[in-house]
């Protein structure tokens, strides 16, 4: 079972749901969010308006023994399921009544390298995510992940954002930077207290609107077998047509097929899970 947090305004207004540790050892989130429950319960912070739900950890097996996931990815299983086969299907049935009944959801992750660039995904822009990722303290929003996907005919996976879409309402997913970086906790829950402002939900003044550069995500790789990138690759390295990135143990040599950057690169993908993305300036 999942623990659910909620909090409700005297007055009408937005329902945010605040979701963290989908990936069980991504808890930069689940720090910021204890973090803003533990001002919410001193009533240091009160939600003025509408109706704020917090999820501090939504995988907790794999929170435990801190790995990304138990059985299989839960952020690619996000759907309800019928007759559950894994534990993360069972998670997926917790969490999707949540994502159904909240007109914004906010997913806090972090990612694999040291020096990692926060950002933020925008896979359905909106009217609700768009003011929503301008005031999120990251300099980057990566795009086109479900086009990517239907153009490499995977679009049966179902993220967080992909299931918030089906269900009428919207979704975001805030990278936070390396899973141990002492500023990814930081930038979690600066990012919930932006959005808290922005939606009307606390009385605050309205946060900074940072700028962001825009990358459209254009490829992504599965580690078919064992191999290796050939560089410490960091997410949003600048990469040029030819590029060698990566060598297979029987030398088969994988390059870039155009310029543009390496996004969430994974040194230690288990084979059959993503390597890395491409992606290009939008
Ligand atoms: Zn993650």
């Amino acid at each position: 079972m999942i623990e659910i947090f909620e909090y409700c305004g005297k007055e009408d207004g937005i329902s945010f749901l605040v979701l963290a540790a989908v990936h069980g050892n991504e808890t930069a989130g689940t720090k910021a969010l204890r973090r803003l429950i533990g001002q919410l319960e001193k009533r240091e912070i009160e939600i003025g308006k509408g109706k704020l739900t917090l999820v501090p950890v939504c995988n907790p097996a794999a929170y435990q023994k801190n790995v990304r996931e138990t059985e299989e990815n839960l952020n690619r299983v996000m759907k309800p399921h019928q007759n559950p086969q894994t534990y993360e299907q069972k998670l997926a049935n917790e969490i999707c009544p949540l994502i159904a009944t909240h007109r914004m959801t906010l997913d806090l992750h972090s990612t694999h390298c040291p020096e990692d660039v926060p950002f933020a995904f925008c896979d359905y822009a909106d009217e609700y995510n768009k003011p929503l990722i301008a005031v999120l303290p990251v300099g980057y929003v990566l795009e086109g992940w479900p086009q990517m996907y239907a153009a490499q005919n995977a679009i049966s996976d179902f993220s967080t954002e992909r299931y918030a879409h089906t269900c009428g309402n919207t979704a975001t997913t805030l990278e936070c930077g390396y899973h141990e970086a002492e500023t990814a906790a930081e930038i979690a829950y600066q990012a919930v207290l932006n959005a808290l402002a922005a939606l009307g939900m606390i009385e605050a003044p309205m946060p900074p609107l940072m700028d962001k550069k825009h990358i459209l995500m254009k490829y992504f790789v599965i580690k078919e077998k064992s191999g290796r990138l050939l560089k410490n690759y960091k997410h949003l390295d600048k990469i040029r047509a030819g590029e060698k990135l990566a060598v297979y143990d029987d030398g088969t040599i994988l390059t870039a097929p155009q310029d543009g950057f390496i996004l969430l690169p994974n040194p230690d993908a288990k084979i059959g899970t993503e390597w890395y993305y491409l992606g290009k300036q939008g």
